[in-house]
């Protein structure tokens, strides 16, 4: 968990060195009185299909769970947080592919750009994964990243202090900001509803998500947790990127037999299917189960 800030109003979390997560806003404003929590708008969602008004406070937290269980989304799109946020540009440029959210970002041609960069801690300058040609992996010798971090040190002062001179110059605003890095913070307003961000969350709070976005996608599930504490229980149980599994039919062919199987000494039977990838996925997945490998061939 994260600690969050409360700075005025807005629950803050702060990532990274400089970044942040702010919840700004939150609807529903008016929730009942005897339902403490902006879940009770997804069932007022929910229950326009069926033509009934609220029901009791345990019917709702079931009527939730049904909901994420059957993939009954849009009553989660009652729901809409609005944050403000700021990360380095890398970050952004990961984030702005969830096309779901509605965004405004401050404008580098209307404003000078603060000289605001992203330095990850020396124990956490990561080495390039070798079994996933996406990632870093374990943390890099302590001299190379001393290394790294000097030079993007004087990297950063170099670029900003072109950046002035060009600005002094008259180069245009629009034009000057190309003498700065990636790792220059950015800020936006991101307004997205439950269900879309139920999306993001699943994807940026996964392992296979770059560090320097999962925290801010950690963030974020800590400030909406308290808001919305039965949509959040319900996901974390049924959604297959968090306590949950989705079997492909090949895999539940492949339990089934190994099920039947009374001489199988914790063995599973192996999918039915060449791809390397699938069958390791599959190994996975079968160990959850108990079974201690899964059979060659
Ligand atoms: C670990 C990881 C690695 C990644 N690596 C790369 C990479 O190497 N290169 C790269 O380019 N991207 C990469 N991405 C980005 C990824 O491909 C998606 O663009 C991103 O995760 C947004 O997902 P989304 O489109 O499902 O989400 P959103 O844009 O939030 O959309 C949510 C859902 O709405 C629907 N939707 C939204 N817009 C449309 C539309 N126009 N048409 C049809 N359906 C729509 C889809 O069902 C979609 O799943 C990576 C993402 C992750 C998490």
């Amino acid at each position: 968990m994260h600690d969050v800030l409360t700075n005025g109003s807005n629950p803050t979390i702060n990532c990274l060195n400089k970044g942040f997560v702010k919840l700004i806003d939150v609807m529903p404003r008016l929730v009942p009185e005897d339902q403490k929590t902006a879940d009770s708008a997804v069932c007022q969602m929910a229950r326009v299909s069926y033509g009934q008004g609220t029901k009791s406070v345990n019917e709702d937290r079931g009527l939730i769970r049904y909901l994420m269980r059957h993939a009954h989304t849009t009553p989660f799109e009652g729901v809409e947080f609005k944050f403000h946020c700021k990360m380095p540009i890398f970050v952004a440029r990961q984030w702005i592919r969830h096309r779901t959210a509605n965004v405004n970002e401050v404008s580098g041609r209307y404003s000078v750009l603060k000289d605001d960069f992203y330095f990850p801690d020396k124990e956490n300058v990561r080495e390039q994964s070798t079994r996933n040609k996406q990632g870093g992996d374990d943390i890099i010798g302590s001299d190379t990243a001393q290394d790294f971090l000097m030079y993007l040190d004087r990297l950063c002062v170099n670029s900003y202090d072109a950046y002035e001179d060009y600005l002094d110059d008259g180069v245009s605003r629009e034009q000057a900001r190309m003498c700065l890095p990636l790792n220059l913070y950015t800020e936006w307003y991101w307004k997205i509803d439950l269900h879309n961000l139920f999306h993001f969350l699943a994807l940026r709070c996964d392992s296979h998500a770059q560090m320097e976005i999962r925290v801010f996608a950690e963030g974020m599930l800590d400030l909406i947790t308290p808001i919305v504490p039965w949509s959040i229980e319900a996901w974390d149980d049924y959604h297959p990127m968090r306590g949950a599994m989705k079997l492909t039919r090949l895999e539940v062919e492949a339990l089934r037999k190994g099920m039947g199987e009374s001489t199988n000494d914790g063995l599973l039977p192996q999918i039915d299917s060449s791809n390397k990838r699938e069958r390791q996925e599959w190994e996975e997945k079968a160990k959850l189960f108990g079974f201690t490998a899964v059979e060659n061939g």
